[in-house]
């Protein structure tokens, strides 16, 4: 039976790609796994620096000062590293949900942090809009897509400092002028590959401005003068990482996902919105097209509901526990197929109901 995985991470990839992926762990290089040569060797160093043309390639960022990392430790090994190298005196972030929390919390050990704006009060069901950056500060940090809470930043505010987000749940999924960003951090789990690794893409004009000592591992100038191999790289995650690019960029890049994207959540929000048993969570004007959270009006529905999808070979649909109810996590690997096979079951229960 076609299963229809709506998780929201680690999350489903092309099947093209898991293919190719499994073949690499039996052969990638003379009968040699993947996972059993040196990193060092050419085969594997030509993945790492191929995964890293192909990010900024496909973000329009090439030859732009910018440079692609391949890192470990997740987005939020991203939250301590980005202001352990950019935090000098103060940091201004935007508070849109646990993620951004968290991120806030790791810049606290360093300093204080000036919070511009929270949507925590209507526990993040909207992206807060009209505050100030202030000039004074080293950076702003905001979240572009709220994976948990299913908001999604529409637009970006012009920063009269660097301007760092992290896009771990819709990277590579719209185009945006992403050269309006000095850094920008992603788990590869949410819409590029397996866990394992993190893209982090900064410009290389705002490093070396802090007085601190880095640990080295933590150092962004350090990976960036080793080409991102400080250390033995993930390559598992790395080379499936490289080969969803690939393939995303043999679709036509991020503006044709992008057109894909936007079919598959104007499906899922008109079904939420028509069909009279569901409520949406987000705010309507800051619905991620990525990330749709949704609730039944009636609870007594939930155990018919449930046996519904699950027996229409969907899997991945609870929601977050800090939101309840269900969440479709649409990523670019998705089709369009699996969210009419979701639409199909809820309004089928409007019909039974
Ligand atoms: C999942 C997620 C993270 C955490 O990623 P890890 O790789 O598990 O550390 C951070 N930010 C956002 C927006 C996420 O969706």
């Amino acid at each position: 039976m076609q299963k229809h995985n709506f998780s929201a991470g680690p999350c489903v990839l092309p099947k093209e790609v898991l293919q190719k992926a499994s073949q690499a762990l039996l052969d990638f290089d003379n009968g040699l796994s993947l996972i059993e040569i040196s990193h060092r060797s050419k085969s594997f160093v030509d993945v790492m620096e191929q995964a890293r043309a192909l990010a900024l390639e496909l973000l329009g960022l090439e030859g732009k000062g910018y440079k692609a990392l391949f890192l470990q430790g997740g987005a939020s090994m991203q939250f301590l590293m980005v202001a352990q190298n950019l935090l000098e005196k103060k940091a201004a972030y935007l508070n849109t949900g646990t993620w951004a929390d968290k991120a806030i919390k790791e810049a606290k050990i360093f300093d204080d942090i000036l919070e511009v704006a929270s949507s925590k009060n209507a526990n993040y069901n909207y992206i807060p809009k009209g505050y100030d950056i202030p000039e004074d500060h080293d950076y702003f940090h905001c979240t572009s897509n709220n994976t948990i809470f299913g908001t999604q930043m529409k637009s970006f505010p012009k920063s009269p400092i660097p301007l760092v987000c992290d896009m771990s749940s819709d990277i590579f999924s719209r185009s945006l002028d992403f050269s309006q960003f000095d850094l920008i951090y992603a788990g590869a789990q949410k819409n590029m590959g397996p866990a394992g690794t993190t893209l982090v893409v900064v410009k290389e004009d705002i490093l070396g401005k802090v007085s601190r000592k880095i640990p080295s591992m933590l150092d962004y100038k350090v990976h960036i003068d080793k080409s991102s191999m400080f250390n033995t790289p993930p390559v598992f995650a790395v080379y499936t990482s490289m080969l969803t690019l690939q393939w995303l960029k043999d679709l036509g890049g991020i503006k044709a996902i992008e057109k894909e994207n936007e079919k598959k959540a104007r499906l899922m929000y008109s079904e939420i919105d028509l069909n009279p048993l569901f409520k949406g969570f987000a705010a309507k004007e800051d619905r991620s097209d990525m990330n749709a959270t949704f609730t039944l009006v009636n609870e007594d529905l939930k155990e018919t509901f449930d046996t519904m999808w699950k027996e229409a070979g969907i899997s991945g649909l609870n929601g977050h526990r800090s939101v309840g109810g269900y969440r479709a996590s649409m990523y670019n690997a998705l089709s369009l197929d699996s969210v009419k096979a979701l639409v199909e079951v809820m309004s089928e229960l409007e019909s039974k109901a």
